[in-house]
């Protein structure tokens, strides 16, 4: 990267007679810029994108969604009582643990569109554009399967004996009459029925009610049956 500045010089008539040029390498502070830029967006433990650039992205994504017609969907994904594991494995495995599911939540995103980032604590958020709601169950059940598949010791009390984590899945194609926030909103949701069932599960914001009634129904026939 070069900086160029140019001074004309002239003569008593006003008539340019020379310019003065001062050639500058600003390579250095570009590349200085460009590295705190990639910092500010990015989450200091998992290396994942941090809050800031996930709002600006969905907000970005939902513009685009709007005017091609595509459906957008977003997956809350949040580590099953992690408080617990924090509490019986301390709070550096704890971080431990966050960074290997973040890696594999940033793998599973896979296309360069998608945007995996860390939502905050133990919460991953990942933007999948021009994805219904079947492609991102299916990127959801993915990322469920292979965080089993690592297989982190939990063991607290009233956990299972690995680290598990629930998913939330929202799809939507954006209108303009949309609030702005419906879809986080709808993930949010189908995350907290996901904990509601019984966690280490995926949970879409179409099917939750329905998911809901039957595990009601459920619980009643056997309480019913046990009598
Ligand atoms: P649930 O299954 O309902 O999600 O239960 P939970 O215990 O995972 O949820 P809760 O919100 O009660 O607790 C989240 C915990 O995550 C509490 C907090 O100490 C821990 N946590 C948040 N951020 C970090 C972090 O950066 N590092 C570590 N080690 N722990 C964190
Ligand atoms: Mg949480
Ligand atoms: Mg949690």
């Amino acid at each position: 990267y070069l900086a160029i500045d140019a001074g004309p010089i002239h003569d008593e008539d006003g008539k340019l007679i020379a310019v003065v040029e001062t050639l500058r390498d600003t390579t250095d502070q570009k590349r200085a810029e460009m590295a705190l830029k990639t910092l500010a967006a990015k989450d200091g433990l998992t290396g994942l994108a941090n809050r800031r650039a996930f709002d600006q992205a969905l907000e970005g994504e939902e513009l685009r969604a709007q005017r091609s017609g595509q459906p957008l969907s977003l997956l809350f994904v949040d580590v099953d009582h992690f408080k617990l594991f924090n509490d019986k494995h301390g709070h550096q495995s704890g971080d431990e643990c966050l960074r290997a599911v973040a890696a594999i939540v940033g793998a599973q995103a896979l296309r360069p569109v998608d945007l995996a980032a860390r939502y905050g604590g133990e919460e991953f958020a990942v933007i999948l554009p021009e994805t219904d709601r079947d492609g991102a169950c299916v990127v959801a059940e993915r990322i469920r399967h292979a965080v089993m598949g690592l297989k982190i010791a939990h063991g607290a009390p009233r956990a299972g004996h690995f680290v598990t984590l629930s998913v939330g899945v929202a799809t939507q194609i954006p209108t303009l009459d949309l609030a702005p926030d419906s879809l986080l909103g709808q993930a949010d949701q189908a995350l907290y029925a996901a904990k509601r069932l019984g966690r280490n599960r995926v949970t879409s914001s179409d099917t939750m009610l329905a998911d809901v009634a039957g595990f009601i129904a459920a619980k009643r026939a056997k309480r019913s049956a046990q009598r």
